[in-house]
């Protein structure tokens, strides 16, 4: 009674955004529970998933939300953003219209979120080299010239999946304490 410290939960809402089969919902069940679907109906459904995460000794627990394919009608509502303080604004590295739609949603989650939701520009799919249609240098080069983190995933193979996630985790901690 008294002795204990008690640890202070942080709990950090993190939206997934991007075109329909950019693999949001694949990198969060990549991230949260080491999963991957080929087929993507299999990942429908989720709303969002917990994920507790050690960030400077400190147990921080991340909200992830998924779309669960509302982005096919263009019917992500305002209540998907409300309160985030965090995204990762996804499109596929081998194909170039997911990436040209990037604009599309950053404008969305700048309507319906705060200005300073830490954001991280994500190229998913790097194992489809041979398919490859947006160059590292572009995604990097519009990471910059919006202020956004960036980082090149596989879902498929795990690579950088949990440092993208991590990443944003990491920088809303910083700001926030
Ligand atoms: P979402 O609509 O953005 O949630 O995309 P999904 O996660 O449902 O993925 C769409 C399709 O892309 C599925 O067939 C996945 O298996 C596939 N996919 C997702 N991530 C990757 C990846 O990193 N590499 C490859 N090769 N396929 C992926
Ligand atoms: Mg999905």
């Amino acid at each position: 009674n008294g002795e204990e410290v008690q640890s202070q939960d942080y709990i950090f809402k993190i939206v997934l955004i991007g075109d329909s089969a950019v693999g949001k919902s694949n990198l969060l069940a990549r991230f949260a529970r080491d999963e991957f679907y080929s087929n993507s109906k299999s990942t429908i459904g989720v709303e969002f998933q917990t994920q507790k995460m050690d960030i400077d000794g400190k147990e921080v627990k991340a909200q992830i939300w998924d779309t669960a394919g509302q982005e096919r009608f263009r019917a992500v509502t305002s209540a998907y953003y409300r309160g985030a303080v965090g995204a990762l604004v996804v499109y596929d590295i081998s194909s170039r219209p997911t990436f040209d739609s990037i604009g599309r949603w950053l404008n969305e989650l700048h309507t319906h979120s705060d200005m300073n939701v830490v954001t991280i520009l994500v190229g998913n799919k790097t194992d489809l080299k041979d398919a490859r249609e947006v160059s590292t240098a572009e995604g990097q080069a519009l990471a910059e010239a919006q202020g956004l983190f960036f980082m090149e995933t596989s879902a498929l193979d795990s690579s950088n999946v949990a440092a993208a996630f991590e990443t944003v985790v990491k920088e809303i901690y910083d700001i926030l304490s």
